[in-house]
């Protein structure tokens, strides 16, 4: 079923799928990097921990009426998905100060945003994702400004889901990071991934990081903090 390789990234590899020209195979790898690739590391069981939490969080988005690419988990680290064009924008949407906007902007970690603040990123690696605004979006990609609003809608909708579902688990929803694509009837629809490495979470109560922080920070093991936020997920849908 699986057919050739289309892309691989620095998390995932990207494959065709064999008489469906417009599904894809993701398979998560183990790699974990951070800084834009200048810090590298691979960890056992990685991939299929973000395998396991994005089918997750993808299957209640879907329960929540917020459709996305994704179709269903194959395995432990593979999931079959809709073929998009993906949109060369980094939808970030923050609850809480952390990461690059203190730095950026001076706002002392642990600020909260209310109502939530969405910042779009430029997807190019070699310009190591910069900051847009809605002018620049709408230069660089093929969006129109009604797209880009019910981007922008659609983040804020994940969000306000995101935030219960961790929620019920004991987790603070910090900030996270949207891709969205093209899917072939010109329609644009949530992509890529929503894990620890692409949300920032942290302990309700002890105020602990449970994502790539861990990583980027050298804060302990990421692999038993990611089994953790899996096992938290599991039970909370499982009790449903
Ligand atoms: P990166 O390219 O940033 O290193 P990954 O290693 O996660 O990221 O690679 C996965 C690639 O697959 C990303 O470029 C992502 O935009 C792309 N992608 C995710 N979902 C889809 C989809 N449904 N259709 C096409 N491409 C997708
Ligand atoms: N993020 C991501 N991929 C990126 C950049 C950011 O998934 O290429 C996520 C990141 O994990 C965090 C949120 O987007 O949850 C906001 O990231 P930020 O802009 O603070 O950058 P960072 O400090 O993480 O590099």
């Amino acid at each position: 079923m699986k057919g050739s390789l289309l892309y691989e990234g620095k998390a995932k590899r990207v494959y065709h799928v064999n008489d469906e020209p417009e599904q894809l195979v993701l398979s998560y790898k183990n790699d974990a990097t951070a800084f834009n690739g200048k810090k590298k590391d691979e960890f056992e069981g990685k991939g299929r921990l973000n395998n396991l939490i994005t089918s997750k969080v993808f299957e209640y988005l879907h329960q929540q009426q917020l459709p996305s690419h994704f179709i269903k988990s194959l395995n432990d680290t593979e999931q079959l998905v809709a073929k998009t064009t993906i949109i060369p924008l980094e939808v970030v949407v923050r609850n809480v100060a952390a990461g690059s906007i203190t730095r950026r902007l001076g706002i002392e970690e642990k600020s909260v945003f209310e109502p939530p603040i969405v910042e779009l990123f430029y997807k190019k690696d070699e310009l190591d994702d910069p900051i847009l605004n809605d002018y620049h979006a709408l230069y660089l990609t093929d969006v129109t400004e009604a797209e880009l609003q019910s981007i922008k809608d659609k983040a804020l909708k994940v969000n306000d889901h995101l935030k219960d579902l961790f929620k019920q688990s004991g987790l603070k929803l910090v900030d996270f990071k949207l891709e969205f694509g093209r899917l072939a009837d010109d329609s644009i629809v949530l992509a890529d991934e929503i894990s620890p490495d692409t949300c920032r979470l942290w302990d309700e109560e002890t105020g602990e990081k449970m994502d790539k922080d861990v990583f980027r920070e050298s804060l302990g093991d990421l692999i038993s903090v990611y089994e953790n936020i899996l096992q938290r997920l599991e039970e909370n849908t499982c009790a449903k």
